[in-house]
């Protein structure tokens, strides 16, 4: 059975993450990465300075990319495409440029460099990378997630599809569970060997963009993206997420793995603000939660629609463009939301820069 290493690292010093670092490699299937090229895909939503907990750690990908390196690696390519790319790939505020630079490492913009590979019936451009590097590396955010109720390691590749060729896919798989499954074609295609999750400092509450952060204190990997996604579901208190519940209809077992180190069940936080509670809870609000969250996604209707605080908008155009349905436009200086046409994907929400979109 594959293993799931999660480990302690209590901050981003290079002592802390080093070690860490070491013992999860060292716990599990980590793949030899000497002499060849690796792909390692952070999760860069946006380029939002690393305090706001939305991106993969800067300092945490940082001991990443020198452990690699310090491995023999012959090339390193870190890349990613979020659906709010205007322009180029920007990685400065977060941190992370300097820390591909400062490494050795090339950045790709999977926006300028993908090539097309046929998935579900769909020609779909992907990064090219993918077909460059011998190893692939997911290295994803621990953060909470509208439509998912968690985003993770497996759902981190989804950012292999270039920029806004995303968001007819959200069209296309409407529900959380039609979704899930196109997420694990995905993850299929990309061949990823090995999957790490930043849970040093994690985000609650409205994530994946505008959520809080909190402490966790924790590294985590594993060969098997599924377990690494189940076993941080469980330390946010989720009893079941679509992702898990989808993957394991189709491939019972899919996210079963031993744990060398610390076990999931000993680190849940109850009181953490997960998907459809609200605020910070106790165990009675858990179980609430955990019900809701199970009716929500029995009943596509039932899910709530986003709602938009104009009074906050900026007018910037990042939710209109990213919007499948076309239910969204700028009028007298401030969005404007035609409710009959939402499918409740929740991409406005993920890329609102002025948290001017709530769902509730
Ligand atoms: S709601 Fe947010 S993303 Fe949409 S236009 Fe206003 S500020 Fe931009
Ligand atoms: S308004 Fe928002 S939630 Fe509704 S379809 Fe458009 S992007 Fe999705």
């Amino acid at each position: 059975m594959t293993r799931c290493a999660i480990t302690e690292c209590r901050d981003y010093t290079e002592k802390e993450l080093d070690s860490a670092l070491l013992r999860i490699i060292e716990n599990t299937e980590f793949p030899e990465v000497n002499g060849k090229t690796v792909l390692v895909k952070p999760n860069i939503l946006s380029d939002a300075p690393r305090e706001k907990a939305i991106t993969t750690d800067s300092r945490a990908l940082s001991a990443l990319l020198r452990y690699i390196r310090e491995k023999g690696a012959s090339k390193i390519i870190v890349g990613d495409s979020p659906g709010t790319q205007t322009g180029k790939l920007s990685a400065r505020l977060s941190g992370i440029e300097e820390a591909i630079r400062e490494n050795g490492a090339v950045l790709s913009d999977f926006r300028e460099e993908n090539r097309v590979h046929s998935i579900d019936g769909l020609n779909l451009p992907m990064a090219s990378a993918l077909d460059e590097a011998d190893i692939v590396l997911s290295f994803a955010k621990f953060k909470t997630h509208q439509l998912m109720s968690a985003t993770g390691s497996v759902k981190n590749m989804f950012g292999t599809i270039p920029g806004l060729n995303k968001s007819p896919l959200h069209f296309r798989y409407r529900t959380p569970e039609s979704f899930a499954a196109f997420l694990m074609k995905i993850y299929q295609e990309c061949h990823v060997d090995y999957a790490f999750i930043d849970a040093v400092i994690g985000m609650e509450g409205p994530g994946p963009g505008s959520g809080t952060p909190r402490h966790i204190g924790l590294l985590m990997g594993s060969a098997n993206g599924y377990a690494l996604d189940r076993a941080e579901a469980m330390i946010m208190g989720y009893a079941s997420v679509p992702l898990i519940e989808t993957a394991e209809k189709i491939q019972p077992g899919i996210s079963e793995a031993s744990f060398p180190l610390l076990h999931p069940s000993s680190l849940i936080i109850k009181d953490y603000i997960r998907i459809g509670e609200g605020k910070k809870g106790t165990f009675r609000s858990l179980v609430i939660g955990t019900v809701l969250n199970f009716f929500r996604r029995s009943s596509t209707d039932s899910r709530p629609r986003p709602s938009f605080d104009i009074s906050k908008c900026k007018a910037c155009s990042r939710c209109v463009n990213v919007c499948p349905a076309k239910a969204l436009k700028i009028a007298d200086g401030h969005v404007v939301f035609e409710k009959k046409k939402c499918i409740k994907c929740y991409c406005c929400h993920e890329m609102c820069p002025f948290d001017a979109i709530k769902i509730k």
